[in-house]
Formats: structure tokens, C-alpha cells, sequence
């Protein structure tokens, strides 16, 4: 008897009258659909991006070469050598990221003592040659350089939360 009734019901197509009355439903209601990239959606203060070193205001980097982010970095992401400088304070000599390894974990930026690595709200880029997956250390400390304002308001945002 159920078999029948299954069988039955399935030549009066319920099933898809039923998808095309949820289509019909959805055919009058305000799209989601954004026209991106002219379009954006909003974006978390805590957004994971592309990684920039940052900068104490008068210029000296934040970076003290404990090397806590490439220790906690569980993709081994994060490459560094430090010396001493002759004020003997330690700064790094090498600061890279492989972008390839790298999982957006955000591990780097919560372990930093000094808040130097952070990862901002930068996701639209691309590599056009080989290498160029390693962001080297002037290349994160330039980035830091352009969006200090927006990482500082950001985080100022977050911070509550920490
Ligand atoms: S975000 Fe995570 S995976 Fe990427 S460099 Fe930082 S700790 Fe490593
Ligand atoms: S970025 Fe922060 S955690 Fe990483 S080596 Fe520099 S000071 Fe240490």
C-alpha cells in the first residue's frame, strides 16, 4: 500500500510544484546577490587578512624578534632571524610569510607581545610570479605603514573583546 501511494503521489509531481512554489516565494523578496567587487559586504573588526608588521609612532618598529608568532604558527608559515643592534636591543633581520602555508589562523597576531604582526582586512591580492607567496619584512612593515589607521581603529574596536 505505501508503495503505491509513493508511487502514486510521485505522478502528481509534489515534489517539484513544491520547488517551484519556494521559488516563486523567493521571486519577490529583496536579492542577497551583490554586484562585487562594486559591491562589498560588511566586514568584521576581527577580519583575518593579509599580514602587516607594524609601527610604534615615532617610526622604530614593534617587532622584538622574540619569535613567539613563529612558534605558535601552526603552518610553519612564519620565518625569522634577529641580531642585536648596537643599542642592544634585538630586532628581526628576516621577517617572511609564506602565503601558501599560511591558514589565515590569526595565532601570530594574538601571540605578539607587542602587537606588531596583525592581519588586516586586505584579502584582494595576487600573485603573478613565482616567490612572490613570501611577503618579506619591508613588505609587511609597508603594509603596516599604509594601514596603521584603519589597523589601530580596528583593533581599538575589538579590543573590548580580548
Ligand atoms: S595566521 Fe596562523 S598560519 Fe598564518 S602566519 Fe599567522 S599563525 Fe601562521
Ligand atoms: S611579531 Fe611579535 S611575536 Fe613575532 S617575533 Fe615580533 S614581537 Fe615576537
Amino acid at each position: 500500500m505505501g508503495k503505491f501511494v509513493s508511487w502514486f503521489r510521485s505522478l502528481l509531481l509534489l515534489e517539484l510544484l513544491g520547488g517551484m512554489a519556494l521559488t516563486f516565494k523567493y521571486l519577490f523578496r529583496p536579492k542577497y546577490t551583490l554586484m562585487y567587487p562594486m559591491e562589498k559586504t560588511p566586514q568584521s573588526p576581527r577580519f583575518r587578512g593579509l599580514h602587516a608588521l607594524r609601527r610604534y609612532p615615532n617610526g622604530e618598529e614593534r617587532c622584538i624578534a622574540c619569535k613567539l608568532c613563529e612558534a605558535v604558527c601552526p603552518a610553519l608559515a612564519i620565518t625569522i632571524d634577529s641580531e642585536p643592534r648596537e643599542d642592544g636591543t634585538r630586532r628581526t633581520t628576516r621577517y617572511d610569510i609564506d602565503l601558501f602555508k599560511c591558514i589565515f589562523c590569526g595565532f601570530c597576531e594574538e601571540s605578539c607581545p607587542v602587537d606588531s604582526i596583525v592581519e588586516t582586512h586586505l584579502h584582494e591580492y595576487h600573485f603573478e610570479n613565482r616567490g612572490e607567496n613570501i611577503v618579506t619584512k619591508p613588505q609587511l612593515l609597508a603594509i603596516g605603514d599604509r594601514l596603521e589607521a584603519e589597523i589601530a581603529e580596528r583593533r581599538a574596536a575589538d579590543a573590548a573583546f580580548r
